[in-house]
């Protein structure tokens, strides 16, 4: 299995130099375009890496769905549907779409930024620093990891320059989407959004929902086998961006990308696979990320479709 990860990373090498990191967030223009690693651990609990797995990076929206699944431990389903929708965007992950029409709950995917901000006013607490340190917590529980934390210099650019997502934030707020202060719910995402994992923690996350909530190889539950449904539904439909169809065709398998350079694909009963590779396509994408995935999924018959 190492080999073929090691011929899978070496096939798809070249891509990197196809795309760019990120530069809207200051700080995330400093990784190395070159980095590419992967990890994945599999129901029986063994596990492959080849590449730059244990590099550090910042999990940005792949936090999303960790997000989500809190959202859903705290509130249940029903009152998490009346908040937000499921239906993809086809826009952009940061887009504004002004119309009144489209300022309410079913519009804004918890995929999507305005989602997401949404999200963070649904976590129980009785502050927001308090509602960050349960995602943490969730977070490392998931990854079993109990030193992931934040990298402070990355939350530092993301509130100084997340103009946009002020902006986002502001009009939900306008719109009556939520009540709290802004600032505070948006300490909360850009912290989330900053929380720094290698290749393995992502993995260890995407096995959680693989093995929808189970602890693999224990009897332990992190969380209801529904609330795995849902989130990898949700991560089939939008998880990818605007890209999210032509990975379902190309891949088939929910997953979920962060203009980190991280990967994180959940094969359901099979797998959780991490991946790093900074280097992003036009839609925000690792685009040796996805085409390493391409290929894993081909050669292991992978895509649940
Ligand atoms: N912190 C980033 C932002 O909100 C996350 C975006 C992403 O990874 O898609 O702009």
């Amino acid at each position: 299995m190492e080999e073929l990860l090691d011929q899978i990373l070496n096939e798809c090498r070249p891509y990197t130099k196809q795309g760019a990191v990120a530069t809207y967030i200051p700080e995330l223009s400093k990784q190395n375009p070159d980095d590419f690693g992967i990890y994945i651990i599999s129901s029986d609990g063994s596990r492959f890496s080849a590449g730059d797995h244990a590099k550090h990076f910042t999990i940005q929206s792949v936090v999303k769905p960790v997000l989500l699944l809190l959202a859903l431990m705290d509130n249940g389903v029903e009152a998490v549907r009346t908040r937000i929708g499921v239906e993809a965007t086809g826009k952009p992950f940061d887009a504004i779409n002004v119309s009144d029409k489209s300022l309410v709950p079913e519009h804004f995917n918890p995929m999507v930024n305005a989602g997401a901000i949404l999200l963070c006013t649904m976590l129980k607490g009785d502050s927001y620093s308090e509602r960050f340190a349960r995602l943490l917590e969730l977070i490392r529980r998931l990854a079993d990891n109990p030193e992931i934390d934040v990298d402070e210099a990355v939350f530092r650019s993301e509130r100084e320059t997340g103009f946009k997502n002020r902006a986002l934030a502001y009009l939900l707020k306008a719109h009556g989407l939520f009540k709290d202060a802004v600032e505070d719910v948006l300490e909360c995402y850009f912290r989330a959004c900053s929380i720094r994992v290698c290749s393995r923690d992502l993995a260890y996350i995407g096995m959680a929902l693989a093995n929808h909530g189970r602890k693999f190889k224990t009897e332990e539950r992190f969380f209801p086998a529904e609330y795995a449904r849902f989130v990898n539904a949700v991560l089939m439909i939008c998880g990818m961006y605007d890209g999210s169809g032509e990975f379902a065709v190309r891949v088939g398998v929910p997953a979920k990308s962060g203009v980190g350079g991280g990967i994180m694909a959940v094969a359901p009963t099979r797998m959780g696979i991490g991946i790093y590779s900074p280097a992003l396509d036009e839609k925000g994408n690792s685009i040796a990320g996805i085409q390493a995935l391409e290929r894993l999924s081909r050669r292991m018959y992978l895509s649940i479709f």
